[in-house]
């Protein structure tokens, strides 16, 4: 549709907003609520509710360049409000003090992850399935540490796909436990006068 040269712009965008208006009714949502694990997250008497749900990079890139990215988002937020309003939190939207979004390209600029994707590298299509420049065999984990640079290591959700807190905490451990192990390594080799050993 958004290739179709026989639609206007204006078209185009009419048709999209009916879309993800359907979209953002039918699909689900993750909601987290910070402040009831921490209460100094939120001043007294007030919470913040945090509501995500899966969106395509593509649409919103296409958005943004055809030039209704912020209306894309208000319209997202106000969306989100009414389906949680008509469901789960009747009373929602006249409590609301404050509210923003992110989307798929909000993540790309600050994080650098592919496509906007939450962690790392994005899942892709079968054509680049395989060759992101990343282990992604879990047998083949301890590998991500490795770096081309000598006494370098790395580790976080770059290093292995598909990554999420658990792969950069793991990939840390192992970056911080070959560090100790060279460190070990050239000690030893240094004790007993070798300089050439553990030094790789
Ligand atoms: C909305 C959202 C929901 C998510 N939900 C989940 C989930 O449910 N489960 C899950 O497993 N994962 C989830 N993730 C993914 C998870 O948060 C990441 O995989 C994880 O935080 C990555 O950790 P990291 O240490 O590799 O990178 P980061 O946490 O991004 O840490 C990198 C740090 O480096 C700093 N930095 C960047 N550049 C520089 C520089 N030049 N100099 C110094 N410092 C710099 C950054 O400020 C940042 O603090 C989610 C992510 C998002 C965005």
């Amino acid at each position: 549709m958004l290739a179709d040269p026989a639609r206007s712009a204006a078209e185009k965008q009419t048709a999209l907003e009916a879309w993800v208006r359907e979209y953002l009714a039918l699909t689900t949502y993750e909601i987290s609520c910070p402040a009831l694990r921490d209460p100094t997250l939120a001043p007294a008497g007030k919470t913040g509710v945090i509501v995500s749900t899966l969106m395509d990079y593509r649409l919103v890139k296409a958005i943004a360049e055809a030039g209704w990215y912020p209306a894309f988002k208000a319209l997202c937020e106000e969306q989100m409000m009414v389906v949680l309003e008509n469901s789960i939190f009747p009373g929602l939207t006249e409590q609301v003090e404050q509210r923003f979004s992110s989307t798929p390209l909000t993540i790309e600029r600050l994080t650098g992850n592919s496509d906007g994707a939450i962690t790392g590298w994005a899942f892709r299509d079968e054509a680049t399935a395989g060759k992101l420049p990343a282990v992604n065999q879990f047998r083949k984990i301890a590998k991500t540490i490795e770096t081309p640079l000598l006494h370098i290591y790395q580790a976080g959700q770059w290093t292995f796909s598909p990554s999420g807190l658990p792969v950069s905490i793991l990939t840390g451990k192992l970056a911080a436990d070959g560090v100790i192990k060279r460190l070990a390594k050239q000690g030893r080799a240094d004790q007993s006068g070798d300089d050439s050993g553990g030094r790789r």
